[in-house]
């Protein structure tokens, strides 16, 4: 027999097709819509990342509401993906869905600000410790408007990453290492421009490489995930962060923390839960409630060095926002979302649920005896098919498998209990059901069971 990852390879296809097969059978609303989709929309779906799923054709969601996602064809599921965490505090919830309403009597967007701006402004900052705030659509426009206001504000050209990251569709950050130089990545569709002249790459836990990315002091800023989570996780060595602040604050570059995913660590973020001190701060996907927007916060000292950027700058067009950002609908679910949703009562309930799953999950691994880990950021958790957690990007890269992730992900999701299609993440909310979790774990150990063979 062949072994995978500790896997029964041999019987992972067959329960691989045994598993579309009984998708399949089940769902004939899902099928009809499939097939009437590939006329008209490309790859048979409004976003072609929704084709990325394991399903042998597209689930189509009929409603979404809490921890559960019921289909068209009336199967339910408990939801660990939670939208990739733009549901993160779970689907629709109650007061951001009449915020909205509300908010529609009053109009949608004005290119002017209602009043939820400054209370938006002030609460966030009392969350983050950040000074001042500006908004934008989407995380990826966070990170780039980000990006070119730390150009701005330093003059210098280049950024620096950590190897195998991922902060949305930001041009400048597809940079990896590959046998310890900077490629672009191969995957990007139409890049014309090489983008190594102006981005450095260097392994996350690695400080020797830090400080010599930065020795020449002409990095505008480190752009990071305080923990990174979207090569599955790898966490900050004890110690990591405080020395890297250091290096960085030496090199006069400008550390931007991009929250978007470990906001899962708590309501300000993982940075504000562990003391570190960035200079600007990103959030999207659930910042609004799953309404699009996302917010990007500067320290005073950065803040004064923005406007003053800008008011150097000749009048005209900054490169920086977009017609629709901090719209009124978008400010008015933000509103909701911070002050009743988003609570430290829904984090600690959180925490909770997530501690059970990370347990649940590793019990089972260790009682199947399988080479795999489990890693954990506050509300997120994720196994990895390693016997131990990775410590940079190119370790973490080496052990992704999609074509076991997949027959994993269909194996749940045939059993309700859906996960983000990429890697092995969940996420839990407030709404998440204890006994879901419990249920996940049960259906988990027989998933192990099958594929041990
Ligand atoms: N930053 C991080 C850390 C992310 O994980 C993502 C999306 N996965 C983004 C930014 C981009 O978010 P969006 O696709 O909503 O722009």
């Amino acid at each position: 027999q062949t072994l995978r990852h500790g896997v029964n390879w041999d019987k992972a296809l067959q329960l691989r097709e045994r598993e579309r097969s009984a998708f399949a059978a089940a769902r004939p609303r899902s099928r009809a819509l499939s097939a009437d989709a590939a006329e008209h929309l490309m790859f048979g779906v409004p976003l072609h990342w929704m084709d990325d799923w394991s399903t042998p054709f597209t689930l189509y969601v009929e409603a979404a509401q809490g921890a559960s996602i019921r289909d068209v064809d009336g199967f339910a599921y408990t939801d660990f993906c939670l939208g990739d965490t733009g549901a993160m505090f779970g689907h629709a919830p109650a007061p951001v869905a009449r915020a909205i309403a509300a908010q529609c009597q009053r109009g949608f967007t004005t290119m002017l600000p209602s009043p939820d701006a400054p209370w938006v402004a002030a609460e966030l900052s009392r969350r983050f410790g950040m000074d001042k705030w500006q908004f934008a659509l989407s995380a990826s426009d966070a990170n780039r408007f980000a990006i070119r206001w730390a150009r701005a504000i330093t003059g210098r050209d280049k950024i620096l990453v950590f190897n195998g990251c991922y902060h949305g569709t930001v041009d400048d950050v597809f940079v990896d290492l590959e046998g310890g130089r900077p490629v672009q990545r191969a995957s990007l569709l139409g890049q014309v421009y090489n983008l190594t002249y102006h981005t450095r790459v260097v392994e996350f836990n690695d400080l020797a490489a830090l400080k010599s990315a930065l020795a020449k002091g002409d990095v505008a800023c480190v752009l990071a995930e305080p923990a990174m989570t979207n090569i599955g996780m790898v966490l900050p060595e004890d110690g990591y962060w405080p020395a890297a602040e250091a290096l960085i604050r030496e090199a006069g570059a400008l550390l931007l923390i991009d929250e978007t995913h470990t906001i899962s660590s708590g309501p300000g973020g993982y940075a504000r839960a562990h003391g570190m001190a960035p200079d600007i701060v990103v959030l999207g996907k659930p910042v609004a409630g799953g309404v699009p927007c996302a917010v990007y916060g500067f320290s005073a000292d950065t803040a004064r060095r923005a406007e003053a950027a800008k008011r150097a700058a000749p009048a005209g067009h900054s490169g920086i926002g977009t017609t629709l950002s901090a719209n009124m609908l978008a400010m008015a679910a933000m509103r909701a979302n911070l002050a009743e949703v988003m609570t430290d009562e829904a984090y600690r309930t959180m925490f909770g649920l997530a501690g059970q799953l990370a347990a649940g999950l590793r019990e089972t691994i260790a009682r199947h005896g399988l080479p795999w880990c489990v890693t954990q950021v506050g509300a997120r958790t994720e196994f990895q098919f390693c016997p131990v957690p990775p410590k940079n990007g190119s370790e973490a890269d080496a052990i992704l498998d999609s074509e076991l992730e997949q027959i994993v992900h269909l194996y749940l999701l045939n059993r309700g209990l859906l996960i983000t299609p990429f890697h092995n993440m969940m996420l839990v909310c407030p709404d998440t059901p204890p006994a879901d979790i419990a249920r996940f774990i049960a259906v988990f150990d027989a998933l192990l069971l099958e594929l041990k063979g």
